[in-house]
């Protein structure tokens, strides 16, 4: 079927009975004030096309997906050098685990997990000027939209409750591979977390993940292809973190989770789709979000297996 809006309308009903099986983050204490009632889902084609329903215009708190466009910056920034501080690994454990690193000498297996991306991120603070002002600038390109901005209240919320994503830092600086001062790494850690944008913001800061690298829209090359295919591909097995399998078998695209219910899903060659649900499943992604994606995939048949 390829008439977007009515799919995703269909969907936006069909969703309805899942609401109330997943629980809202509340371990960050300003996400859990966040109506687990809210749904909303945008698509967005190479050719300028969009599509959207429900709540896909209200922005929220995009947490990990932020990791994504980080790993873009850096990757395009410091090219595969990127994966000396990190590895591509899944790593089957939660996403902010850190029982892994220390048997592996400080290196976290991906950068979707939480020591990855502030690996990633330490990397990107080695280059000069203000990395918050470049990350929040990335995104306002991406998303072709000079509102997006960060949410000062989640990003101090989580800032009082970072002990373990610090303990992860302090880990990694001791073995060499953290070399920003820590306080002022989980700092710009908790503001990328704390941007907030909406499925439609998304869906088009997706865009170049799907075409190559090049976007006609935002007319700009933002990565290169083999860019643009390695990170789809970190992000299909590293994406979704312990449940990457059964995302993978359900959904069969690379995406991206945060827990403030985002998720942005890449169809290589086609799209790229946003889907916002504030319910977690107990790996920490939307759990009406990956019902809301198997639905589309299968539907438009375009997932990539
Ligand atoms: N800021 C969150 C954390 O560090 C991001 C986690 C997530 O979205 N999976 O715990």
């Amino acid at each position: 079927m390829q008439d977007y809006q009515a799919v995703l309308e269909y969907i936006a009903e069909a969703v309805e009975p899942s609401f109330g099986k997943g629980k809202v983050a509340d371990y960050i204490p300003a996400l859990a004030r966040v109506p687990a009632s809210k749904f909303g889902m945008a698509v967005q084609l190479p050719t300028g096309e969009s599509f959207s329903v429900g709540d896909a215009a209200e922005p929220f708190s995009i947490q990990s997906i932020s990791k994504l466009f980080v790993l873009e910056l850096a990757m395009s920034h410091f090219g595969d050098m990127v994966w000396t501080r990190v590895g591509k690994e899944p790593s089957g454990d939660r996403f902010n685990s850190m029982i892994k690193l220390e048997m592996e000498h400080g290196v976290p297996r991906n950068p979707f997990i939480n020591p990855g991306a502030l690996a990633t991120l330490d990397l990107l603070m080695g280059l000069k000027g203000d990395t918050k002002h470049r990350i929040r600038n990335f995104l306002r390109y991406l998303a072709m939209n000079d509102a997006v901005d960060v949410d000062e209240t989640v990003m101090m919320s989580e800032l009082g409750h970072s002990d373990l994503n610090r303990a992860m830092a302090h880990l990694m600086k001791s073995y060499g591979n953290v070399e920003m001062d820590v306080d002022t790494l989980l700092e710009t850690y908790c503001f990328q977390c704390a941007m907030t944008m909406s499925c439609k913001d998304l869906a088009l800061a997706g865009l170049p993940l799907a075409t190559g690298g090049y976007s006609s829209v935002h007319d700009g090359t933002i990565l290169s292809a083999a860019q643009a295919k390695r990170i789809n591909a970190v992000m299909l097995t590293c994406g979704m973190y312990d449940s990457v399998g059964s995302f993978a078998y359900r959904v069969g695209v690379p995406a991206k989770s945060g827990v403030g219910g985002g998720i942005l899903a890449v169809i290589p060659g086609k799209m790229s789709v946003a889907v916002w649900s504030p319910e977690l499943d107990q790996f920490g992604n939307s759990y009406v979000g990956t019902a809301a994606l198997e639905m589309f995939t299968s539907m438009t048949h375009t997932g990539i297996f």
